[in-house]
């Protein structure tokens, strides 16, 4: 077996029996994105620093003081403040941006051994469900439709992060979700993809899309990797107040716990007239997977959810709006000079910012200007806490709930780009999880028609990772999804 077909886990043992050296483990996947430039899933690779964090892993294990994630090869959306390591979001405003600082959660990992291959492509400013907005080019899917070769989309925003682990030129990424951008590509390119509870991991040093949303989160090929993942990411951070002060559980341990005895929820809004039957199919296999290891479907009702898309394109683009104020030519990257300080605002913005993220801040600032508060802002507020107390209803007679994570399977670049309606689409099952705060997982659970991956997506009470990671793993071990990219 090729190293970089491990999982984590198997990788941990490999390296603790000194069957192969971290810098070996390393060594194949820095090959192995050299060899796959052309999907275009790095922004920046660190092969000295991955060869160089891995010599002091093997350091380590050699004393036998392995950490959880010793010598394990990740790829970091470049969302993600890395000291010394030039940081994007995606974006051309962050020109030449270095961050003096690492994030809580990057720090984290490497505290936990975790050895850093480089930083990964998404969409600019995380915005976006097909990374076709980065500054950087899109990234292309490693996955085909059986008999099209046509490049295909991995998802966004954590687009690079998805293709990059598909594709085996990582054993595991980071990612961010805001409203569904690890788990859309996660269901894209066929691999796990885990949405914390919202303040289970620190927002700090994150590049700021949504404050409110925004959450960090893993990719990996197997559920037990993401939560080896999430075990080393989480914990309380004084430096960001909304991050939770509880210990971290046992997340691995909480794999082994099945679904016998717990209620599923099946929302009945959830099924849509325009869903694709393999989508409807694999959704009641998922049903039958969950009932056949003793859980007990239940019909439930979110009813609120048609309201959740619109609710989100209003709280998002407002946060976005504000948290992007700080990028004015004179504090970070990008500067275009101009005659006065509101013409080099102007000029600065202007050429630093995509399309994508100039219309947001537009609406955004719409939104939240003194006419059209009330009428947006605070109204969008309120149905959001209404699709909150939908699923605080929900909990109450079940243990967790099922849905598909996407209407469909992986689209070809240019397809659904011109239209941004049709874009934000492709997160009707997710962001109702993110306007309430909830964790989620996403699992490869099948094929579509002409081959591409497809998810199946539990959401779980908040702070309750330990359920969802249990259903996970029951429909990972049902649906025995072993389809490769190449
Ligand atoms: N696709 C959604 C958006 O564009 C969500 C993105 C995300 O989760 N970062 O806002």
């Amino acid at each position: 077996m090729e190293l970089t077909d491990l999982t984590i886990a198997a990788a941990r043992t490999g390296l603790a029996k000194r069957s192969f050296s971290a810098l070996e483990l390393a060594d194949a996947h820095i090959a192995a994105a050299a060899k796959a430039r052309d999907l275009n899933a790095f922004i920046t690779e660190t092969p000295e620093r991955a060869r160089e964090m891995a010599g002091r892993s093997d350091a380590r294990l050699a004393r036998g003081e392995a950490g959880l994630l010793e010598g394990i090869p990740l790829a970091i959306k470049d969302l993600f403040c890395t000291e010394g390591v030039r940081t994007t979001a995606g974006s051309h405003i962050l020109e030449g941006f270095v961050p003096p600082y690492e994030s809580t959660v990057t720090a984290n990992l490497w505290r936990a051994g975790a050895v850093m291959l480089g930083k990964t492509n998404l969409d600019e400013f995380a915005m976006g469900s097909s990374n076709m907005t980065s500054h950087f080019g899109p990234v292309k899917s490693p996955w085909t439709r059986r008999g099209d070769n046509r490049p295909l989309v991995p998802g966004g925003s954590s687009g690079g992060s998805a293709a990059a682990v598909a594709a085996r030129l990582a054993l595991g990424a980071t990612g961010t979700d805001t409203g569904g951008s690890i788990r859309q590509p996660a269901a894209f390119t066929g691999i796990v993809g885990l949405k914390p509870t919202y303040g289970r991991c620190s927002r700090w040093g994150i590049v700021a899309f949504a404050s409110s949303l925004d959450q960090a989160g893993a990719f990996a090929r197997t559920v037990e990797d993401t939560a080896l993942m999430l075990q080393s990411m989480a914990g309380h951070d004084p430096k960001d107040s909304t991050s939770f002060a509880a210990p971290v559980p046992d997340y691995a341990a909480a794999l082994g716990r099945g679904v016998k005895g717990l209620k599923i929820g099946i929302p009945k809004e959830y099924r849509l007239d325009t869903m694709p039957e393999d989508i409807e199919r694999l959704w009641r296999q998922g049903i039958d997977w969950l009932t056949a290891a003793g859980a007990e479907a239940v019909e439930i009702s979110l009813p609120h959810t048609k309201y959740a898309l619109p609710a989100y394109y209003i709280v998002a683009p407002a946060e976005a709006s504000s948290n992007l104020a700080r990028y004015d030519g004179v504090r970070f990257g990008l500067r275009v000079e101009g005659e006065t300080l509101d013409d080099m605002y102007e000029r600065t913005r202007a050429a630093g910012f995509g399309a994508e993220v100039r219309r947001r801040v537009m609406i955004g600032t719409y939104v939240l200007s003194a006419g059209y508060y009330d009428a947006y802002y605070l109204k969008a507020q309120r149905v959001r806490a209404l699709i909150a107390r939908d699923f605080t209803e929900a909990f109450q007679r079940v243990d967790a709930i099922l849905t598909p994570t996407t209407p469909s399977a992986a689209f070809a670049h240019g397809e659904k780009t011109a239209d941004p309606v049709q874009m934000y689409l492709n997160d009707i099952f997710t962001v109702t999880v993110n306007l309430a705060g909830l964790p989620a997982v996403s699992v490869p659970a099948g094929l579509s028609g002409d081959g591409l991956p497809l998810g199946l997506h539990v959401i779980g009470r908040t702070f309750d990772e330990e359920t969802v990671l249990g259903a996970a793993k029951v429909l990972e071990d049902a649906a025995g999804f072993v389809a490769r990219p190449y």
